[in-house]
């Protein structure tokens, strides 16, 4: 997210002033929200949570309902002494972490493959999940959301988190999921490289955008329990919901969060 834009956003945040939602990361109350995504029909076909065209950004920070979900989940979970790795961070949450980890005492690290054309602040390093720049065993946590269904090579980044996460450590694994249908990959290995061959309208009619190489679905546990991770499906929204029923985080219904632990 360019610092433009979120400038741009904080300029504007005065129209949408109200009182129907609050931002967990920024605090700003707005009457209505900022609208993201795209209508593609194979969202509603395949039921994928976490995708499609809706009102769901924080006028303020630009925050997402997923944005959202993950800092109630971490503000619940993190402790002054972990080690956190976290893979092409979320903007609003990033910020929140960086100051949270001054006044906690936690080690933050961030990093993101960096493409030309795009804008990463400084403290995002360049990196890839399925080669780690960092020793066995050093995270307690490592959050890599939204980026599974962008990698080709999936075994291969899950090994790599499973090398780089302590033995007690867990991974934050969101990503769109289909609530109907099981697992679509798209990659196939050629000559010994893990490859997509579908075109971009392919990729949208069977994943729902045009850069996704997969499509997790009801089997992701037991694909996960494959590549050597035990998977729990975390809901939070619970805690948030006022006693008329009111969502004030407006969080995508139904969505729940994937924390992975790595099998001894
Ligand atoms: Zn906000």
């Amino acid at each position: 997210m360019h610092p433009l834009q979120i400038l741009m956003a904080k300029w504007s945040s005065p129209l949408f002033q109200g009182h129907n939602y609050k931002c967990n990361l920024c605090g700003f109350e707005s009457k209505k929200l900022r609208s993201r995504g795209h209508d593609h029909p194979v969202i509603k076909i395949k039921q994928i949570l976490s995708a499609g065209k809706r009102r769901s950004d924080c006028p303020r920070c630009l925050s997402s309902d997923r944005d959202r979900r993950l800092w109630l989940f971490l503000e619940n979970n993190i402790t002054p002494q972990s080690q956190i790795l976290h893979v092409a961070p979320e903007y609003p949450v990033a910020l929140k972490m960086r100051k949270l980890s001054e006044s906690m005492g936690f080690q933050y690290h961030c990093i993101d493959k960096r493409t030309p054309g795009y804008y990463y602040p400084k403290w995002v390093l360049n990196g890839d999940i399925t080669s780690l720049n960092f020793p066995d065993g050093m995270f307690d946590w490592v959050i890599a959301n939204h980026v599974l269904e962008h990698v080709p090579d999936l075994k291969n980044a899950l090994i790599e988190v499973k090398r780089v996460l302590k033995p007690s450590g867990k991974a934050i694994f969101m990503v769109p999921i289909s609530q109907s249908h099981p697992t679509q990959e798209g990659c196939e290995l050629v000559n010994g490289e893990w490859t997509c061959q579908l075109t971009k309208k392919e990729k949208i009619e069977k994943f729902g955008q045009h850069d996704h190489l997969r499509l997790f679905g009801t089997d992701m546990d037991q694909l996960f329990k494959t590549m050597g991770f035990d998977l729990i499906f975390e809901q939070y929204e619970s805690l948030t919901i006022d006693k008329n029923q009111h969502q004030p985080l407006a969080l995508f219904p139904n969505e729940r969060i994937p924390i992975a632990t790595p099998q001894k």
